[in-house]
């Protein structure tokens, strides 16, 4: 059953063997499996069950309403940057662009020699990739899908000899409307209200929207339960709730998930709660060409680079309706207006960085949590190398003019240009970047002198309190992460349902 806590009554109270909070890529695969089993499990979703084909293809509307604060969050740092999350029912997967990639083999390994994970080896996480791939559809896109957008990008990569290609993706029927981050008015993006949390409900699950968790039940080291309100349309507390339950999972992704055990002054005894936060920041480069591009026409994160992935630069699509973009331009006034009346002949693709800066999250006020973090000058140097391969890569694809992500350097159109960026030293403070998978809040280890989690994502201080989204993660991952965040979910549950007795479930 899905139901809006707005249908139930006041002060409701319920018990379950698991209660989940969080319906995105972490709560929903552990709903799925815990309910196949024959787990009773109420899973908690603060969002709306909201349908995106309603919501008009009105990118704005989209984020209001799909959106944690209407998609105005952003770090506080040098320089601040903009971190969007999901608010609704299949949290961020709703609103992400549907690249898959499984975990890296070797930063798996550099997990493990790092942080131990003695109970998981990356063969054991094989068949749950293979799992979660088959429930979402993860598929190649297909070239003509790709769009004049990537495919202008993928041109120039061959030209300079760089090994590009399509992106995995979970879809089904895609019709390249280019509006993924927005939620999908086709239904052809497999986010997590399309397959895992249906199956969970098919197979007994309770799922409630507009229910906030905010305190975790606790008696002598155990987890108890979750308390919390029901909100009603305009998301204000409108009842409390109770559910008891002898599992309690945290899946409210890596901002709310430390926030929530920082509210609790809970499973904080390494003091790393919150700490070692890592975003992946990103830069978007536009090229301007002679002819339309018609860029809004095709999956817009459809093609990748990984030629310099080694060294933490990855290359992915992207592109926005023009409401959005015109914020993201590094213009104003009338050049902003020059550079709009040409949206046609405009393409972007984006540089994602395995970041070694991090940052923290620490308690605000009015559940709102604040989020630090500064760019360190390794990772800025990685956005100057990138910027400057995907300003030769629209260079050799024919673009007259390149815009770049960097206060102060003006319009690229010629080779000679790019000495712009080594003519002065470029800050933390003059890119323009935003970022869009947090991650590393509550890291997973051995040792619960430095990690809040073990490696089947149990907090260490708590019995029965676990983990499961990308918090968990002890590095940056230099992927997407949604698959990560699956099989991880999907490997702690197996872990319950192997241990199903010590929780007396
Ligand atoms: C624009 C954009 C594009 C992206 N593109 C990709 C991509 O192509 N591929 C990829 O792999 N990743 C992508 N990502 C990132 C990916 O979607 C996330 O990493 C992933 O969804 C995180 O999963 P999670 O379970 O940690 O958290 P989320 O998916 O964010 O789920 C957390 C859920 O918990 C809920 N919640 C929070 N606090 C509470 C509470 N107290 N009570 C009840 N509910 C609560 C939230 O409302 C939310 O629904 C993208 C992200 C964005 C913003
Ligand atoms: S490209 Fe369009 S149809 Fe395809 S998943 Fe994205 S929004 Fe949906």
């Amino acid at each position: 059953m899905i139901i809006d806590s707005q249908e139930l009554e006041e002060n409701y109270h319920a018990s379950a063997d698991v209660v989940i909070v969080g319906s995105g890529a972490g709560g929903a695969p552990m709903a799925y499996k815990l309910a196949q089993a024959g787990w009773k499990v109420i899973l908690l979703e603060e969002g709306r069950n909201n349908n995106p084909a309603d919501l008009n293809r009105n990118s704005w509307e989209a984020m209001k309403e799909m959106y944690r604060d209407s998609g105005m969050l952003a770090t506080l740092g040098t320089p601040s940057i903009p971190l969007p999350l999901g608010l609704t029912l299949g949290g961020t997967t709703v609103i992400n662009s549907g690249t898959c990639f499984r975990t890296p083999e070797k930063v798996f390994a550099e997990w493990k020699e790092k942080f131990g994970l003695s109970e998981v080896q990356y063969a054991d996480l094989i068949p749950l990739f293979e799992e979660s791939e088959k429930m979402i559809h993860v598929q190649e896109a297909p070239y003509e899908l790709l769009g004049t957008n990537n495919q202008m990008f993928a041109e120039g990569a061959r030209k300079l000899g760089l090994h590009g290609r399509p992106l995995m993706r979970n879809v089904i029927n895609c019709k390249g409307a280019g509006i993924c981050a927005f939620g999908c008015p086709e239904h052809a993006k497999q986010s997590m209200e399309r397959n895992f949390l249906p199956a969970a409900s098919e197979l007994g699950a309770t799922i409630i929207t507009s229910a906030r968790a905010e305190k975790i039940i606790t008696q002598k080291k155990t987890a108890k339960g979750v308390e919390g309100s029901f909100l009603d349309a305009k998301r204000k507390r409108r009842t409390k709730f109770r559910i008891d339950a002898p599992v309690v999972v945290l899946s409210c992704g890596a901002i709310y998930t430390p926030y929530l055990l920082l509210n609790n002054g809970m499973a904080n005894c390494s003091r790393q709660v919150g700490r070692n936060l890592h975003i992946h920041p990103a830069a978007k480069v536009i090229a301007m060409f002679d002819e339309a591009i018609d860029a809004w026409n095709g999956v817009p994160q459809g093609y990748y680079v990984d030629d310099y992935a080694g060294e933490g630069i990855m290359f992915e699509g992207f592109f926005l309706p023009p409401a959005i973009l015109s914020f993201a331009l590094p213009a104003m006034g009338m050049k902003l207006k020059k550079y709009m009346a040409d949206y046609r002949k405009m393409a972007g693709f984006g540089i994602m960085v395995t970041d070694t800066s991090h940052g923290r999250v620490i308690k605000g006020l009015n559940h709102s949590p604040l989020i630090f973090y500064n760019l360190n000058e390794t990772d800025t140097a990685k956005f100057v190398k990138g910027v400057e391969i995907a300003a030769r890569v629209y260079l050799a694809a024919g673009a007259n003019k390149i815009l770049v992500p960097i206060h102060g350097i003006d319009e690229i159109t010629c080779e000679a240009d790019l000495q712009k960026l080594h003519d002065v030293k470029i800050k933390p403070g003059h890119l323009e970047l935003s970022a869009f998978h947090p991650m590393g809040t509550c890291r997973m280890g051995d040792d619960a002198k430095n990690s809040v989690v073990n490696s089947h994502l149990e907090t260490h201080d708590v019995k029965g309190l676990f983990v499961a989204d990308a918090s968990v993660f002890p590095s940056s991952l230099g992927v997407n992460p949604q698959m990560s965040i699956m099989a991880f979910s999907l490997f702690a549950a197996n872990y319950l349902l192997k241990n199903k007795s010590q929780y007396s479930v």
